[in-house]
């Protein structure tokens, strides 16, 4: 990384937005929350954080569905979205044109799958799978060194999982009722439930087995299908009470043993975020060091 440049990272999500300014966890040099409103009013908020702080390129790590596709001309577009005043926001050429430096956009979670694997605990191990687990569920990978694009990007939160037998709730996801976002996310918990997920009482035990049945399943599926080395899983849903190591259980359960001593049942292969709430906005930072090329 270039000591004489600065970057600036925004992690774009649907309730806040986090910008920082600096070049790494050990240099971070101002960081600002801003609550997400309509893409004009977030991001004119955005350009002003930045305005008068000298950073040589963003980047950005933004929730999709986002057109990544260089030569098309809606690049940097949110291409759809249920968050009012999102769908079709020109993310890389509002903030490129107000600030005049380079922007680099991607996924928010491949870009905490970026910072993770940088800085975090994902250092030397690719591919690296950051998955996050909220309001809403997404995946992204850095594979061969780099983030995996192509049709579009991973969208991993909208794959078909088995029922649990004891789990009657429909499913909530506008376009597939019972995929594993509208049957795992914070959402679905507290319509499943009637109360949210950090407030279960005495439904925690059962709603637990039953996220980490559904969350095993999609780990083992992504494991199968991508052989990540590590999957890091963040996300305020995983602050429940035992659900990572739940969630092993129930992925080499369901793996049934076919991948033979490749080590998914050690506690070092689902992990928390070694940066925290960070990752992603860190993440943003190494978009911006990749759009100088420095
Ligand atoms: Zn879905």
């Amino acid at each position: 990384m270039g000591d004489r440049l600065t970057y600036g990272g925004v992690e774009g999500g649907g309730t806040k937005f986090v910008c920082l300014v600096g070049t790494s966890p050990d240099d971070i040099r101002a960081e600002t929350r801003i609550p997400t409103a309509s893409a004009d009013e977030t991001l004119t908020t955005v350009v002003g954080f930045f305005a008068d702080r000298d950073v040589d390129a963003v980047g950005v790590a933004h929730f999709g569905p986002l057109d990544l596709d260089p030569t098309s001309p809606t690049y940097g577009h949110v291409i759809s979205s249920p968050k009012p005043g999102w769908s079709g926001a020109d993310v890389v050429g509002t903030l490129g044109e107000a600030l005049g430096v380079p922007v680099g956009l991607d996924t928010d979670v491949n870009g905490a799958a970026l910072g993770e694997s940088r800085w975090g605990v994902g250092q030397g191990l690719d591919p690296l799978l950051y998955v996050t687990i909220g309001t809403g569920i997404g995946g992204g990978a850095v594979i061969n060194g780099a983030t995996m694009h192509g049709l579009m990007h991973p969208e991993m939160g909208h794959i078909r999982i088995p029922r649990h037998a004891d789990d009657d709730f429909a499913g909530n996801c506008g376009w597939h009722g019972d995929c594993l976002e509208g049957l795992a996310a914070g959402p679905a918990i507290a319509e499943r439930w009637g109360r949210p997920a950090e407030d279960l009482g005495g439904d925690t035990e059962a709603a637990v087995t039953i996220e980490a049945y559904y969350l095993g399943a999609a780990m083992a599926t992504y494991t199968l299908v991508l052989s990540p080395q590590r999957i890091v899983l963040g996300g305020g849903v995983m602050g429940l009470p035992g659900l990572l190591e739940a969630t092993t259980a129930a992925m080499v359960e369901q793996l049934g043993g076919y991948l033979g001593s490749a080590p998914v049942d050690a506690d070092d292969y689902l992990v928390a975020p070694g940066l925290g709430s960070r990752s992603g906005v860190l993440g943003a930072l190494v978009l911006a060091e990749g759009v100088l090329g420095a």
